[in-house]
C-alpha cells in the first residue's frame, strides 16, 4: 500500500498492515544508531548489581533470583483459535512473552521504568561516596539510604503503567515521587499509586500534556529528576535488556533462530520506548534473522504516522483528525517519541493497527483458551501473525525477504505487555465486553485491512 492510501485508511480508523520501506540490512541500519551493544550490556550489568537489593525489598523476585524477568510460553490452544477464526494455518511456533506477569508492576514498564530509577539512585549514591560498584547493593535497604534518597524527588508523566512502575520503586527506595497522569489512566492505577505514597496529579487531557506538565514542574526543582518517556535513553536501554535474556529462554525451549528459522516479534507500541528498546535489543541479538513489528490501536497510530510521513514527533494523530481515544490505555499516545522513531527507522520491519473490538475479542479468546488474562493494550501483538500471513502487504514482505519456504520453521512471539495487576472486577468487565463482541461474526472491514 502506498503512503497516501495508508494515511486515508488510518483516518478512517481501519486496521492496516504497513511494511517499512526504510528498512535496511542490519549492518547498515545498526551503524546509524546512537546506541550500541555495549550500552545494552552495561544496562544488563547494572541490573545485575541490584540483584541482592531487589531480592531483599521485593520478595516476589525471589523466584527469578532478584531479576525482573517474565516467562515465555507456548499457546497452542490460542493458536488453534486464531487459525479457526481467521481461516489461516499458522505454521511454526507461536509463543507469548508474558511481560504482563513481570514482578513488581505487572507490565513491560517494570523493565525500563524500574531500570531508570535504579540508575538514578546508583548515580546519586556513587556521587556522594555512599556506595562503590563492587559493594553488595542490599546495603541500600536501610534507613540511612532511604533518608538520603528522601531529599530527592522523581517525576514522570504517564497513561498509567509507567507511573505504576516508577511510583512503586521510587517510593520503596525512599524518593519523593510525583506521577502526572493523563485522562486515560485507570482509577485503580491511581489508587494503587497513592497507597504506596506517590503523589498523583490528574489531567483532563491526554498523555502528551501530562508529560509536558510533568517536565515543566520538574524543571523548577533542581533536586527533582524527570523521567522522560518521550526521550529517555535510559528507559530505552532498560527495555532492551529483555533481548539478552530472551536468547537464553529460546535456547531453553530448543528454538532456533537463524537463516532457516526466522523470528517474528509483535510489540504493542505507545510512545515507542518499550517496543523500541526490546526490538533494538533483539536486532542486536538476531540481526537479519529477526523481524520486528509494532502494533498500535486504530485510534492512536502515532508511531506509524510518524514513520510513514518521516515527521516523527513533528506530527500527531490529532493533526490528521484521529481522536486518540482507545480502550488500550497503555497505548493511548497521540505523538510518538522522535528519538525512538528515528533510531528504529532502518531497523523496524513494519507496523500495523488493531481496532479496540479486535483487542477485546483477543482478550477474551486468550483468557478462554489459555487462562491468561491481559489488559486490552497487551493484546495488540496477538493479531500480528494473522496480519502478516493474511494481508497482501504481509505476504509481499514474506516474498521480498525470500521467507516463503522458511515460514514452516518460523517462530512468532506475541509480546504481552500488561495485565496481571488488573483488579478482578475490572478484568470481569473486559471479559464480558470481549465475550459480547465474540458472538458477532468477524466482518472483513473490521479485522482485515487489505
Ligand atoms: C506502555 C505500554 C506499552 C507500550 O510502551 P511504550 O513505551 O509507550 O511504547 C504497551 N503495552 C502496555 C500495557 C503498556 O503499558
Amino acid at each position: 500500500m502506498d503512503t497516501e492510501l495508508i494515511i486515508k485508511e488510518l483516518i478512517s480508523n481501519k486496521e492496516v498492515f504497513w511494511t517499512n520501506r526504510g528498512y535496511e540490512k542490519f549492518e547498515t541500519g545498526i551503524a546509524k544508531a546512537p546506541l550500541h551493544l555495549r550500552d545494552v550490556m552495561e544496562a544488563g550489568a547494572r541490573l545485575q548489581r541490584f540483584v541482592p537489593y531487589m531480592a531483599k525489598i521485593f520478595p516476589e523476585t525471589k523466584e527469578t533470583n532478584g531479576i525482573i524477568e517474565s516467562p515465555i510460553v507456548k499457546i497452542p490452544a490460542m493458536q488453534q483459535h486464531l487459525e479457526q477464526v481467521y481461516q489461516e494455518k499458522l505454521y511454526g511456533n507461536l509463543l507469548l512473552k508474558c511481560d504482563s506477569h513481570l514482578p513488581i508492576s505487572g507490565s513491560i514498564k517494570a523493565r525500563g521504568g524500574i531500570y531508570e530509577v535504579l540508575k538514578h539512585a546508583e548515580d546519586l549514591a556513587l556521587q556522594h561516596g555512599l556506595l562503590k560498584p563492587t559493594d553488595d547493593y542490599s546495603v541500600m535497604d536501610s534507613e540511612a539510604f532511604r533518608n538520603f534518597f528522601s531529599q530527592y524527588s522523581i517525576a514522570v508523566g504517564s497513561t498509567g503503567n509507567l507511573g505504576l512502575s516508577i511510583g512503586i520503586i521510587s517510593a520503596a527506595m525512599g524518593f519523593k515521587v510525583t506521577v502526572h497522569m493523563s485522562a486515560d489512566a485507570k482509577k485503580w492505577k491511581k489508587n494503587l499509586l497513592r497507597s504506596v505514597g506517590a503523589v498523583v496529579v490528574e489531567y483532563e487531557s491526554d498523555y502528551s500534556k501530562a508529560v509536558e506538565e510533568g517536565r515543566k514542574q520538574a524543571e523548577k526543582d533542581p533536586l527533582c529528576y524527570f523521567i522522560d518517556d518521550e526521550n529517555s535513553r535510559h528507559l530505552f536501554l532498560g527495555y532492551s535488556v529483555a533481548a539478552l535474556r530472551l536468547t537464553q529462554q529460546l535456547e531453553d525451549l530448543k528454538i532456533k533462530v537463524d537463516a532457516e528459522h526466522p523470528l517474528f516479534v509483535y510489540l504493542p507500541c505507545g510512545v515507542g520506548g518499550g517496543p523500541g528498546g526490546v526490538a533494538f535489543g533483539l536486532k542486536l541479538m538476531y540481526q537479519d534473522f529477526v523481524h520486528c513489528f509494532f502494533a498500535e490501536p486504530t485510534h492512536s497510530p502515532c508511531m506509524l504516522l510518524g514513520l510513514i510521513t518521516g515527521l516523527h514527533d513533528q506530527i500527531s494523530v490529532q493533526d490528521i483528525g484521529i481522536d486518540n481515544i482507545t480502550a488500550a490505555d497503555g497505548l493511548a499516545v497521540g505523538r510518538p517519541s522522535g528519538f525512538v522513531g528515528k533510531l528504529m527507522e532502518p531497523l523496524l520491519s513494519g507496523s500495523y493497527t488493531v481496532s479496540d473490538r479486535t483487542l477485546y475479542r483477543l482478550l477474551y479468546a486468550l483468557a478462554d483458551t489459555e487462562k491468561i488474562y491481559l489488559e486490552p493494550s497487551a493484546l495488540a501483538g496477538a493479531l500480528g501473525p494473522i496480519q502478516l500471513l493474511k494481508t497482501e502487504s504481509g505476504q509481499k514482505f514474506v516474498n521480498t525477504h525470500l521467507l516463503q519456504d522458511k515460514m514452516k520453521h518460523a517462530t512468532h512471539i506475541i509480546w504481552a505487555t500488561g495485565g496481571s495487576m488488573v483488579p478482578k472486577d475490572v478484568m470481569d468487565e473486559y471479559l464480558q465486553i470481549g465475550l459480547d463482541l465474540s458472538d458477532l461474526s468477524v466482518d472483513a472491514g473490521d479485522s482485515l485491512p487489505d
